[in-house]
């Protein structure tokens, strides 16, 4: 048998092998590439597609893929096999540094947000050296980008390779003003911790909710949920220990480095971390994480969950977003320092991400908008949608004395400078703490909470990026020509942290108080997709994109169409299919139940000359609810032909948004309490119970 490190990374062609495979000057080229972001060339492009096929075949791949995100958010690709005619009527295996650098799919079924009206169909995809190829299931999967013939970004991928561009640029002109002259790149880095839930294969294809919208659309609660907590951190049931080994093992083979793996809250939900890397390889590989998931789950018979609210009244699922900026020297530019020049730089970096995350609280909100993730933020199980930072006692109070001019600590006499003094050491157990803010300093790094567990990692990440390298930039416009540094880095940080430090919250993100308090603080609160999308287009949000080139303007509108399609298209699907339900199981059950009753009472009246009281009371009690049911049926029905003459797509998102949601609430009420109501073997599909339970 293999042990773990044999098969680690097994099928990917890496960093180390391409320098056993590659000539030296070749490799040369190809770390430049990564590190600094140089360009190939055509010759050595050549030589690296030339030994990058002769690995894959030797792994027995016998096709290609350019594998790219797309605005969907999910992974694309198309195999194209390496087999080409010859002359001899014989075939030859042949991929040239062409076929590497660049493909041609046809981009016209992808989502463009308009972008595809004004340029051509074609799209094109370009290798990502950054991002290592890899080998699934007899696939040569190579990471690229995907643009449009005008070169306008299609993918999720160009803007955030854009974003970690514009933070390297802004964070190395900060750096050398601190003396960093061996530094030559900064990169950020990200460990996504992801959510998600196992369920029986048998419950879930025998509803229709789960397998076109990923979430139950009807469901009374089960007497047990997640009332006695049993299953946080429990014992790990045997199916689900040989699902988590065969996706370990999966994992490491493709290079992803999975470590701890436990229950989450809810029965059947389970939590993955994997250890940080780069921004833009952690994105790649939490979209295979994702994907892989869901083909190991169905070996086990299981069907691998990754909506943000499968179960209403059950704890939903997110990712969480673990974020720092790493320089290629290894040191984290958010681990404090021991001396007070290192602390004085880890104070700015700091600050930067304080102002930045208070500065675009509107575009991180955003960046996390989605129809699934409406159902958590701001319910008491996940961050509220109001975004603030969590820092820990300890550097609030570091923070606070440097505003103030006051010293710091009990010992401390003299007041508390920049660049001076040492900072105590932050203990990391007590700036983790707190579990219930959406952005949390956790010890060397932030965790950003708010993300759902189904979507990309690549917005939060783009957003947060250019977010901070805006905050640097003008950092080190004001200290680049500062005539005492020192002085000037003081009175810069004390000056932000003034400005900056509503954002700074340290309480229990889920009391409504807190709420109140954001309000009065002046932080937004955009609780719905709807509500987060109008801002995109802010004119501050798009000026932000544009400078540092991360996005143009059209790039911008093209998402921001994209979005509300998104949105209104799964809200669609979901209210279809609930109608579906409604109609042709729901109410046909309970009507036959509902006969079988009013027959018994009919009959038993007859003999006994008064009527049962059981069949009686249901009967009464179902014929109420099922005409609430069906007045709610019909509503829903009214809304939906109504949304059709809708054109503008923000009008249709917030008409969504305001009538349709309620009215699909309205019906699954109703029907919840039927299904609390009509007999177990009436009812057409299993129940909570059998689905959060089903798994041993
Ligand atoms: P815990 O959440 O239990 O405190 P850790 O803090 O060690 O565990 O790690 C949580 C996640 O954060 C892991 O995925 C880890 O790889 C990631 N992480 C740790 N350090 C960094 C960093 N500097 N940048 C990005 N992610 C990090
Ligand atoms: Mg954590």
């Amino acid at each position: 048998m293999k042990d773990t490190s044999d098969i680690f990374g097994e099928n990917v062609f890496s960093l180390s092998v391409m320098k056993a495979r590659l000539p030296k000057e070749t490799f040369k080229e190809v770390k430049a590439a990564i590190d600094n972001g140089k360009r190939l060339s055509q010759e050595a492009a050549g030589v690296v597609a030339n030994e990058m096929k002769q690995w894959a075949i030797e792994k027995g791949a016998t096709h290609y893929t350019h594998w790219f995100q797309p605005m969907t958010g999910i992974t694309s690709e198309k195999h194209d096999s390496f087999i080409n005619p010859a002359d001899d009527g014989n075939i030859i295996l042949r991929f040239s540094g062409k076929e590497l650098i660049q493909g041609e799919p046809d981009a016209s079924s992808f989502p463009s947000g308009g972008l595809r009206a004004t340029f051509e169909a074609r799209g094109y995809t370009a290798w990502d050296p950054t991002s290592y190829a890899f080998i699934k299931e007899g696939v040569l999967c190579i990471p690229t980008a995907f643009c449009s013939y005008g070169g306008e970004a299609l993918d999720k991928k160009i803007p955030l390779l854009r974003s970690m561009e514009a933070l390297n640029k802004q964070a190395m002109r900060v750096l050398k003003l601190f003396g960093n002259e061996d530094v030559t790149s900064i990169k950020t880095t990200v460990g996504p911790e992801q959510e998600y839930f196992l369920i029986d294969e048998k419950g879930y294809n025998a509803r229709r909710d789960l397998i076109y919208t990923g979430r139950t659309l009807f469901g009374a609660p089960p007497p047990k949920g997640q009332q006695m907590e049993d299953h946080y951190f429990g014992v790990i049931k045997p199916r689900v220990q040989a699902f988590m080994k065969d996706l370990n093992d999966e994992l490491w083979k493709l290079g992803i480095m999975a470590t701890t793996e436990h229950n989450e809250v809810a029965p059947s939900q389970h939590e993955l971390a994997p250890i940080f890397t780069t921004t833009n390889i952690a994105t790649d590989h939490n979209q295979l994480t994702m994907e892989i998931m869901k083909k190991v789950a169905q070996k086990h018979g299981l069907v691998c969950l990754l909506h943000e609210k499968p179960f209403d009244g059950v704890n939903g699922s997110g990712k969480h977003n673990n974020w720092s900026m790493s320089t290629d020297t290894g040191t984290n530019l958010l681990e404090p320092g021991a001396t007070p020049y290192e602390n004085a730089q880890f104070l700015l970096f700091l600050t930067a991400v304080i102002k930045a995350v208070d500065d675009y609280q509107d575009l991180l909100r955003i960046s996390v908008a989605s129809a699934g993730n409406d159902h958590r933020l701001g319910a008491n199980e996940a961050p509220p949608a109001v975004i603030s930072i969590f820092l820990g006692s300890e550097l609030t109070d570091v923070l606070e004395a440097i505003e103030n001019d006051q010293p710091y600590g009990a010992k401390e006499k003299e007041l508390l400078r920049v660049g001076v003094h040492v900072l105590p050491k932050f203990p990391k157990d007590t700036t983790d703490r707190n579990r219930t803010s959406p952005f949390a300093f956790t010890g060397n790094k932030f965790e950003f909470r708010m993300l759902g567990s189904a979507s990309s990692i690549a917005l939060p990440n783009t957003v947060l990026n250019t977010a901070v390298a805006e905050s640097l930039k003008q950092f080190a416009d004001q200290l680049e020509g500062a005539e005492d540094f020192t002085s000037a880095l003081h009175e810069l940080i004390r000056k932000e942290i003034k400005d900056h430090k509503r954002i700074i919250f340290n309480g229990n993100g889920y009391d409504d108080s807190w709420i109140a308090e954001a309000e009065a603080r002046g932080l937004s609160n955009l609780k719905t997709t709807p509500d987060a999308v109008k801002h995109y287009l802010d004119e501050k949000n798009v000026a932000l994109f544009t400078s540092h080139k991360v996005y143009s303007e059209v790039e911008m509108q093209s998402r921001h169409e994209v979005f509300l399609e998104k949105y209104t298209k799964l809200i669609d699907i979901e209210a279809k299919t609930m109608l579906e339900m409604a109609k042709q199981d729901i109410l046909p059950a309970v009507s036959a139940y509902s006969s079988e009753l009013a027959g018994s009472v009919t009959a038993k009246t007859s003999v006994l000359g008064s009527a049962p009281a059981f069949e009686q009371d249901t009967l009464k009690e179902i014929s109420e609810d099922m005409k609430a049911a069906y007045e709610a049926y019909l509503d829903l029905e009214e809304d939906m032909k109504k949304s059709k003459d809708i054109d503008d797509l923000e009008k249709l998102a917030d008409f969504i948004k305001d009538d349709v949601l309620s009215d699909m609430a309205s019906l699954r009420a109703s029907c919840d309490k039927l299904e609390a109501e009509t007999a177990a073997d009436y009812w057409p599909f299993p129940t909570y119970g059998d689905l959060l339970f089903a798994v041993r």
